[in-house]
């Protein structure tokens, strides 16, 4: 079989770890799998890079700011592949330009735009291992871009497309998706299987697990995606489509949190046309984006917004706010920057009765005020306390008894 494993920056973060990785592919390609590999900066690198522009200029320049974090990938992939070889694997490292991957948009969030596998087929057809840094493309005019933080991910998955994968495995310090974070709950069970709307929600409500817009991308291309241990063997878990599963399925998941959430709420907004439109706009325009958005019934042509972002964008948020507000004759509005969410994820939980009332309860039961409700088709999220997330995870993981085997 032909497999596109992914190793993060934990799993490549030192020389052991390094050539641990190299023992585990070399093993694969002996048994007879063909293997191309995509790895992130080793360990903190990235941060540390970013950290050290900072600290030569306050705004370091986009497109310099990309080369300097694309060398972080280039590392792993030269010191990988000379793993490699030591073992006498023959191996060759590509980096983003030269694995043929194009991308668009922005410097710090480019968007894969087509991949050009050649050079890669190439290298597998002539028995080599081709190590390819992930997080990075070039643009048609050769700039180099980075896909935004923790976005190997998604060139695995591109890859792993673009060359007709049988699946991509994603190579982590865990061994698969737990019901909950193992760290806050002890009794967190790995899920066998999971479907890609479950982990496209439970990423994107904070799951660390995977990042989103690859698991968009298997999902479009229904490319198996399997979350495995990079230290064990494991037999972890595999994110699929298969519609069958789907439909048996009516119970909680996993629970997902995140204690990144600020809110805002503008009071006495007048309720008419455009309004909406005129608070929202200029936070896009200043590259706030906003999660859960509230509005209540309005009372004599007046309403309250409420809408929730991420902590680091507060600021910049709070300085525009003064402004808007007296653009659309608002009262004012008022800031928490101390909140948190959690969520309950599961195909088939808004068509079932009683998991709403059952999160709810639970949660009141032990004194979590709940901010703001929101919703999907298969996933209810709870805005609380920041300091609460903790409890609230271990609360509704027992709620839902997702310690038992399915
Ligand atoms: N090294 C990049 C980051 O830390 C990309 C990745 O790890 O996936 O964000
Ligand atoms: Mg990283």
């Amino acid at each position: 079989m032909l497999v596109v494993q992914k190793y993060g920056g934990t799993s490549v973060a030192d020389a052991d770890r390094i050539r641990h990785v190299a023992g585990r592919v070399v093993k694969r390609v002996r048994a007879g799998d063909q293997v191309v590999v995509v790895v992130s900066a080793m360990g903190n690198t990235t941060d540390e890079l970013i950290d050290l522009a900072l600290s030569i200029t306050p705004e370091p320049d986009p497109r310099e700011l990309d080369i300097l974090l694309s060398t972080g990938e280039q590392m792993s992939i030269a010191l990988v592949a000379m793993a490699l070889r030591a073992l006498g694997q023959d191996a060759v490292g590509l980096t983003g330009q030269q694995a043929g991957i194009y991308t668009r948009a922005n410097y710090g969030s480019g968007r894969i735009a087509r991949v050009e596998a050649e050079r890669i087929k190439f290298e597998l057809a002539a028995g080599r291992v081709p190590i390819i840094a992930g997080f990075q493309g070039v643009t048609d005019e050769q700039e180099i871009v980075t896909l935004g933080r923790g976005a190997s991910d998604t060139t695995a998955v591109a890859l792993a497309i673009a060359l007709g994968a049988d699946r991509c495995e994603n190579c982590k310090d865990v061994e698969g998706v737990y019901t909950a974070d193992p760290r806050l709950v002890p009794t967190a069970r790995r899920l066998a299987d999971i479907t890609y709307e479950e982990m496209l929600e439970l990423a994107t409500q904070g799951s660390q697990v995977m990042h989103n817009r690859a698991v968009e991308l298997a999902s479009v291309y229904g490319i198996p995606v399997l979350v495995t241990s990079s230290m064990v063997d494991a037999p972890g878990t595999l994110i699929h489509g298969d519609p069958e599963q789907m439909e048996e399925r009516n119970r909680v998941r996993g629970i997902a949190h995140d204690t990144d959430v600020a809110k805002i709420t503008v009071r006495g907004v007048p309720d008419k046309p455009g309004i909406a439109a005129d608070i929202f706009e200029p936070l896009a325009a200043a590259g706030v984006s906003v999660d859960t958005i509230v509005q209540n019934a309005s009372e004599r042509d007046l309403t309250d917004l409420t809408f929730t972002i991420s902590r680091k964008d507060l600021k910049r948020a709070e300085s525009l706010m003064t402004g808007i507000c007296s653009d659309v004759g608002a009262a004012g509005f008022a800031a928490d920057g101390n909140l948190g969410k959690v969520s309950i994820v599961g195909v088939g939980i808004q068509t079932a009765q009683g998991y709403a009332a059952r999160m709810f309860r639970s949660l009141s039961d032990h004194g979590i005020n709940i901010e703001m409700i929101s919703t999907s088709e298969i996933r209810l999220t709870c805005i609380i306390d920041a300091e609460r997330v903790a409890d609230a995870v271990r609360v509704l993981h027992d709620a839902f008894e997702l310690e038992r085997a399915e």
